[in-house]
């Protein structure tokens, strides 16, 4: 068997198992040796189904037979129903609500079952059971068949699974490449230095840790080599790039001693720390001729755009090389054309006393300031005109959306890019913006989404790093509140309170429709259907309530935001991705339901919503539970100064696997997994910088350079 063998070749796949793991992202052996376990089950847990007692929580193993779905005999609610056997009795299986598990197992299946054991007319059966297909039964003739342990006791992989592909199928799988010998002939690509001063088993070993582990150390072990695998390689990855793009030269921006000082005395405000430190960076990296690239990280509302229009402006007093005329560029690109008219908007009031020439760049057309016929406004251009003058250097300062990195635009002596909210924006396109003019620009990319600071170290590996941690002065903090079960009718005064003096409010709701019955937990989760109907029938029916959800048309969508933002609607219930840049200052009040199941990160910036004004803004999370953990958890939002210090939090109480937006980045669950450890993530950046320092095309390491290649095609941030 060969490591890069197609799938295909080695195991005969029918077309539902070719789907499944296409969906999988495997494709090769070794795609499916990389497929790690979720967790493993424990085989010594297990109770035999005649030792059963009415009232236990019990682990069984055995046969499942007799798989129904029916009606209870009470209340006539959905059921499946199912009979587990072992060598010992047999026990039925009933989960109420739940037919369609009884349909999602095969009969004949070996399973572990985990449930409480229940009676009714002298009758026991395991009501409500989790269930999960096994790969063999633990006793068959009262010996393990798993592992070599003598106690029956033993430990086995399960896998995520995709329709059509089981764990069980899986494991099966992973033993025959075992078999096969394969294992001995994969090389290591990490050095061995490297591995020994981290104490990380070998790769080899390490698969079998992982998929066979004899005990849970072993697995451990495993886990973590593979996690430092990942996060390693993308370091490598991302110092190449970053060495690479260093390998041009820049523009030497030198602004004029004071010049920077008498522009940012002109903000109607007084610059916090942050803003000023974040400042001094980026001027300090201008004053080298090597490009700069820099990451700036600050809640929404933090004023990274006064650190974007103080730092152009630095490179406006700085003159083209050999030519004491004219400005340096800046293109400015922006996600949304709402978000570059915008900040193209605001850059005319920070630049208008300059006298210099602005331009606007989207899909839907061009602006220029100033305005010919009114120099106190812009005005629509060709795009021709446009381009003429970014090409000419006539227009020093240039904001656009995607449309600027195509080719036709071009700029005489383009020496800043500015990138909002980077993590929309993939290295390629990056890379097309800066390579339009022969010095690279210096780069400069900000970003509000609140991350811990492994994961910035990790995706964002090849930029330094700068955080505004605080916000401006005077800002009223929104007051939150945690309101646990029982305390609803109050919170719902002090809401009304509100209301009565004229203000409006959010309402967000988990889910659109009623609960998904296939997500176990779903059962009490509020709809925005059903909490808009329940608040106006019983909580307030003197106020007009709306919906707002992602399966409404957008006509409807738009007659409900306009009639909430005139005031006609005052109680909005929505799902949590109402729609950015919806801003309706009178809206001081959100209330989001089921808190517990968003993330930190993810509840402050759905509270951000309602810091649009001056007016004091509240916040209330209504959590379902009463549980410490989660309470402490939440509680965090009542004192937490920002969206990163949450994240942080989040990252410890609940796992990367649960970040905010988690997706996007990119990252398997194994690197995600890796991030909770930040002497791990920074060993792997030490390491991977150290490497490339002294070996820039790891010429010494060619299994490394090869495997980065590799990957390279695999790993997307987008
Ligand atoms: P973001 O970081 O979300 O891009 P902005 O740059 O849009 O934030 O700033 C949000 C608002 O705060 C703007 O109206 C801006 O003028 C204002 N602002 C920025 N910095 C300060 C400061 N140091 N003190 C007071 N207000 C500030
Ligand atoms: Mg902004």
């Amino acid at each position: 068997m060969q490591f890069d063998a197609p799938l295909e070749k080695e195991f005969r796949l029918n077309e539902l198992q070719k789907k499944a793991f296409k969906k999988l992202h495997i494709e090769t052996v070794g795609d499916l040796l990389y497929h790690f376990p979720t967790r493993y089950g424990d085989t010594s847990e297990m109770r035999s189904i005649a030792t059963l007692k009415k009232g236990d929580v019990a682990v069984l193993f055995g046969t499942i037979s007799n798989l129904k779905t029916s009606k209870a005999y009470y209340k006539k609610i959905p059921m499946g129903e199912g009979k587990i056997s072992d060598d010992t009795g047999s026990i039925k299986a009933i989960w109420f609500h739940q037919p369609y598990l009884a349909k999602m197992i095969a009969e004949g299946a070996l399973v572990r079952a985990e449930g409480k054991v229940s009676e009714r007319k002298g009758e026991l059966y395991l009501s409500n059971p989790k269930i999960e297909t096994v790969p063999k039964l633990p006793i068959a003739v009262g010996s393990s068949l798993f592992g070599k342990n003598d106690e029956n006791h033993a430990l086995y992989p399960i896998y995520p699974e995709s329709r059509g592909v089981t764990s069980n199928w899986m494991y099966h799988a992973i033993q025959k490449i075992f078999k096969s010998g394969l294992l001995d002939t994969i090389p290591d690509e990490i050095p061995e230095p490297i591995l020994k001063k981290y104490n990380l088993p070998k790769r080899k070993t390490a698969l079998v840790w992982i998929h066979a582990p004899q005990n849970k150390n072993d697995g451990l072990a495993a886990r973590k080599r593979f996690a430092f695998e990942e996060v390693f390689f993308i370091q490598l990855q991302k110092r190449q790039a970053r060495l690479e793009y260093e390998k041009h030269k820049s523009f030497v921006i030198e602004p004029e001693s004071g010049a920077v000082e008498k522009f940012v005395a002109r903000f109607p405000f007084k610059p916090t720390v942050g803003q000023e430190r974040a400042i001094q960076a980026i001027i300090a990296d201008f004053k080298k001729d090597r490009p700069m690239s820099r990451l700036l990280e600050g809640d929404v509302g933090s004023g990274k755009t006064a650190v974007a229009a103080t730092t152009v402006y630095a490179t406006l007093t700085g003159k083209p090389k050999g030519q004491n005329f004219g400005h340096l560029q800046t293109a400015y690109m922006c996600p949304t054309e709402i978000l570059a008219k915008q900040h193209f908007d605001s850059f005319i009031t920070y630049f208008a006393h300059l006298g210099v020439q602005i331009g606007l760049i989207t899909g839907s057309g061009c602006r220029k300031f100033p305005s010919k016929i009114n120099p106190h406004d812009s005005t629509d251009i060709s795009r021709t005109q446009l381009l003429k003058w970014v090409a000419n250097g006539e227009i020093p300062i240039l904001f656009g959306t995607h449309a600027l990195i195509q080719k036709s635009v071009r700029f005489k002596h383009l020496a800043y890019v500015i990138i909002d909210e980077q993590h929309r924006f993939g290295v390629s396109q990056r890379k097309a913006l800066a390579h339009t003019s022969a010095l690279v620009p210096h780069f400069l990319s900000m970003t509000a989404t609140p991350i811990p600071r492994t994961l910035a170290l990790t995706i964002y590996g090849d930029l330094d790093l700068t955080v505004l941690s605080e916000m401006p002065a005077g800002r009223k903090p929104i007051k939150t509140e945690i309101v646990i079960p029982g305390k609803r009718e109050e919170a719902y005064e002090k809401i009304r309170h509100e209301l009565l003096a004229g203000r409006q409010a959010y309402v967000i709701c988990p889910r659109i429709d009623e609960p998904d019955p296939s997500k176990e937990m779903a059962l009490n989760v509020k709809s925005v259907k059903e909490e808009a109907k329940r608040l106006k029938k019983d909580v307030f029916p003197e106020y007009e309530i709306a919906i707002l959800h992602s399966k409404m048309k957008p006509a409807e969508k738009d007659s409900v935001m306009e009639k909430f933002k005139d005031g006609r609607v005052h109680i909005l219930v929505a799902t949590s991705v109402v729609e950015v840049g919806v801003n309706v200052p009178n809206a001081t009040v959100i209330v989001i339901e089921g808190a517990e199941r968003f993330g930190l990160a993810q509840l402050h910036q759905l509270r951000g919503r309602v810091i649009r004004s001056n007016e004091q803004a509240y916040c209330f999370v209504f959590a379902e539970t009463k549980t410490e953990n989660t309470l402490k958890r939440l509680k965090a939002l009542e004192h937490a100064k920002n969206g990163f210090e949450l994240a942080e939090e989040d990252l410890k109480a609940r796992g990367a696997g649960e970040l905010y937006g988690r997706k996007q980045w990119g990252l398997s669950d194994m690197a995600m997994e890796a991030l909770k450890n930040i002497k791990m993530v920074e060993a792997a950046r030490t390491e991977a910088t150290a490497l490339i320092e002294t070996d820039p095309n790891l010429s010494t390491y060619p299994l490394l350079a090869e495997r980065l290649k590799k990957s390279e095609n695999k790993i997307h941030f987008e």
